[in-house]
This record gives structure tokens, C-alpha cells and sequence, in this order.
């Protein structure tokens, strides 16, 4: 399996090609993070081994959510941090880049021990993050429950209520409106963009591999939007309907049972029988005009690349296709469109938390989704101009547009 943190770096070092950052130092000091805390959280009679990367903070203070998933490793959370500090960049957010992780299964955890751990990880790192410093969010395993624990720990070990230290807290708890679906909001207003800039007949059919909440909110968005969502996928499998999937019904089931359930899975003409069961690896090769990668990295490969069939890949992801796959697909004229620029929503939607959770002034749902349309559009404005200049690829554009800034501040 290629090395994620590798492919991040041949990125990088690819784009500095095209555009050199004017000082060999810059790209030296991008290659590696600015610090590694590297820790074991006990909880019970069990110690998990868990990690905070900050990557670079020339921009702002570090930022980056926390992974529980039990494959986390240290090249996987420095590779994450990279790419926040190049995703921060690209959207023109006052932040730095940073990534946690705890080697945990967090489902096989009892919700007391869940707790216990959210709590140990603050513990472990407090006074090394905070609203000036570093700020932590969720990802993948991570909820907003696990996000009120953290704040609360926080507040606990400082003396002081500071709901800024966190981003992705549930709205009791200082969270703002509209940052649950920010990720998926924000991967919606690029495909919208990149359709009008290239009003090819696009086609609206799409699969998602991935279910969990940037699968989801970016189902029900492009669902609502009038998409016909061919196929869905989590850990444990995958649903296909070739008619549409209605993915109110899926939605909320898995909201209220954790699973994407079969039985609950129906073509959009409710008379029609139950969906059909669908494996992971087959939903990524599917005939459909988009197909959207939304949970883990290095999904799309050499291997599989030459049985894909999508027209557009929409990496709501981070890290789903290695370079040889991207290669391959170029050759082809599959569109990729990077995940520095397509998952730049959360960052967006966390940066308007910090900023209400800092002044006590909360902003409505409608609010908040106007300023991330405007800030991914912006973004996608930013690539295209590079895109054209240097007639390059969507992800070397990004890159180039994310090293630009990031180099000027560190000089
Ligand atoms: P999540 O834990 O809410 O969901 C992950 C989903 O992926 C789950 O449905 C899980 O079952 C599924 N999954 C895991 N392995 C799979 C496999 N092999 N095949 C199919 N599905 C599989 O996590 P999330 O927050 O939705 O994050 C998903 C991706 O989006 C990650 O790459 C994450 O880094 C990225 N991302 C998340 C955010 C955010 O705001 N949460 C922001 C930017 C990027």
C-alpha cells in the first residue's frame, strides 16, 4: 500500500516544481512538522498510543481535527497535519495545519470509556493547544459529544471556560449552527462550480464510499439538489439501486441505529423492492458521472483505477488516490477534483465556530452556509486562475495556490 505521508510529499514537491517557493529552506521546513507529541492515553487496565502533529503555524495557529480509528499511526496523522496546513492556506483562513489520532476501535468502547479517553487525550496535550495556539476539531471516529468532553477537560485543567479551544461542539455546548454539514456543504458548492466552468453534459449520477458525516451530508445535499445517488458505503458494506437511492429514508436510520440498512434502502418510487447489497471495491468501479471517495486515504490505487468509470472524482476524502492512480486517471481525462480544495468546508465551517465561540455573537444556519459558499467559491476561483496559468492538473493547482501563501508567510 503506497505511503500516504509519501504521497502528500510528491505532491507537494511536485507543485514547488512548477512554481519553486524561492527558498529551498521553505519546502524543507513543509516536509516535516513543526512538533510531535507522541503519548498513551490509559483508560481501564488499557493504554491506547495517541499522537498531536502541529505541521506549521506560520499562518495562524495550528489546526486539525482528532481521529479514533484502530489503523492511526504517526506518517497517517503527519500526512493529515500537511495537508491541513496546504488546506488552510488554499481557503485564506488565518490557521495553521495540525492533525491528532488515538489508536482506538471507539466502537468497541462503552460510552464511559469513550468519555475517558476524549478526557486523557486533553490531559495529555492541554497546554500545548488552546484558541491561540492550537485548535482541535473531529474527524473521522469523532463526534461532537467527544468535542464537549474535550472543551469541558479543558476548562477543567485552565480554571477558564474557553469554548474556542475546540471546534465541532454540539450547539449547547458553544458549537455553531451549521458546522455538522460545513464538510459536505462545502464539496457540494465545488462540484456546483466546477459544473459551470465546464458545462460538459456532467451527468448527475453519483456514489459514495463512506457514510459517516461528510458521506452523509454530502448525500443528502446533492440528494435534495435533485442527484440521483446510485450507491452507498460504509465499513461494513455497501447498498446500490440503479434507479436512486432515497436517501431521507438511509439518512435516517443510520442516524438512528449507526448502520446503513438494507431494509431500509429504497428506490425513489416507494412500490420498488429493496435495494441491492453492494461490495466496497465494486461501488468505486460503477458506471456513475461522480463518484465520491468520503472515508479513509489510499482507496483509489494502480489497481483498481483502470476499472473506474466516473467522469468526475469529488475527493470529499483526504488522501483518497495515491499519485500512480492520479496519473492514470489524468491520462484517461477523469477530472479530479483534490481534497485540499473539496473538503476545505469543515475548515471553513470551524473557523466561523472559533470566531463565535471567541466573541459570544452566534451566526444563524443560513448565515453560516452563505460565508462557506462564498469562501469555497472564492477558493475555487483561486485554483482555477493557477489551473489556466500553468495549464496543470486541479491538485498541482491547488497546491500551488496553498504553497504560495503558506511560503509568503513563512518568509
Ligand atoms: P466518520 O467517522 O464520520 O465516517 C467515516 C465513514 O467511512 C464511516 O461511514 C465508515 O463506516 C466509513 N468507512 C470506513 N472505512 C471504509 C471503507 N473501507 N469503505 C467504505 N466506507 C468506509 O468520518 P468523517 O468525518 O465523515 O470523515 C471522512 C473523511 O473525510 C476522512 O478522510 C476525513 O479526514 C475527511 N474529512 C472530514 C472532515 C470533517 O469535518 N469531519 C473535514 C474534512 C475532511
Amino acid at each position: 500500500m503506497p505511503a500516504f505521508l509519501e504521497n502528500v510529499e510528491k505532491f507537494m514537491n511536485e507543485a514547488a516544481y512548477i512554481v519553486p517557493t524561492g527558498r529551498d529552506d521553505i519546502l524543507a521546513r513543509l516536509e516535516k512538522p513543526d512538533r510531535v507529541l507522541e503519548f498513551e492515553i490509559p483508560v481501564g487496565d488499557k493504554k491506547f498510543p495517541a499522537w498531536r502533529v502541529q505541521h506549521n503555524n506560520a499562518l495562524g495557529p495550528y489546526k486539525g481535527g482528532i481521529r479514533f480509528h484502530p489503523e492511526s499511526n504517526l506518517d497517517e496523522v503527519k500526512a493529515l497535519a500537511s495537508l491541513m496546513t496546504l488546506k488552510t492556506s488554499l481557503m485564506g483562513l488565518p490557521f495553521g495545519g495540525a492533525k491528532g489520532a488515538v489508536r482506538v476501535d471507539p466502537k468497541k468502547l462503552s460510552e464511559r470509556e469513550l468519555e475517558e479517553l476524549s478526557r486523557g487525550y486533553v490531559r495529555a496535550i492541554w497546554q500545548e493547544i488552546g484558541p491561540q495556539k492550537d485548535i482541535p476539531a473531529p474527524d473521522v471516529g469523532t463526534t461532537p459529544q467527544i468535542m464537549d468532553w474535550m472543551t469541558d477537560e479543558y476548562a477543567k485543567l485552565t480554571g477558564r471556560w474557553e469554548p474556542a479551544a475546540f471546534t465541532g461542539k454540539s450547539a449547547a455546548k458553544g458549537g455553531s449552527q451549521g458546522r455538522d454539514e460545513a464538510t459536505g456543504f462545502g464539496g457540494y458548492i465545488i462540484l456546483r462550480e466546477f459544473m459551470n466552468f465546464d458545462p460538459r453534459d456532467q451527468g448527475m449520477r453519483a456514489a459514495i464510499q463512506g457514510f459517516g458525516n461528510v458521506g452523509m451530508h454530502i448525500a443528502k445535499i446533492l440528494y435534495e439538489r435533485g442527484f440521483t445517488i446510485v450507491a452507498i458505503s460504509d465499513s461494513k458494506g455497501g447498498l446500490y439501486e440503479e434507479a436512486g437511492i432515497n436517501i431521507d429514508k438511509v439518512s435516517e436510520t443510520k442516524v438512528r441505529t449507526g448502520i446503513i440498512d438494507r431494509g431500509t434502502c429504497y428506490a425513489l418510487s416507494p412500490h420498488e423492492p429493496p435495494c441491492k447489497t453492494i461490495t466496497g471495491e465494486a461501488l468505486l468501479e460503477l458506471p456513475v458521472d461522480i463518484l465520491i471517495p468520503a472515508a479513509l486515504e489510499n482507496q483509489i490505487t494502480g489497481v483498481n483505477t483502470p476499472k473506474i468509470m466516473a467522469k468526475v472524482i469529488l475527493e470529499m476524502a483526504n488522501g483518497p488516490t495515491t499519485p500512480e492512480a492520479e496519473e492514470l486517471l489524468l491520462k484517461r481525462g477523469i477530472q479530479v477534483l483534490p481534497d485540499i480544495l473539496v473538503n476545505g468546508g469543515g475548515v471553513a465551517g470551524s473557523f466561523l465556530e472559533w470566531l463565535q465561540s471567541s466573541d459570544g455573537h452566534y451566526l444563524s444556519e443560513e448565515d453560516v452556509l452563505r460565508n462557506i459558499d462564498e469562501k469555497m467559491t472564492q477558493a475555487f476561483q483561486r485554483v482555477i486562475a493557477v489551473k489556466e496559468k500553468y495549464d496543470t492538473s486541479w491538485r498541482l493547482a491547488s497546491y500551488i495556490k496553498a504553497l504560495e501563501r503558506v511560503a509568503a508567510a513563512m518568509k
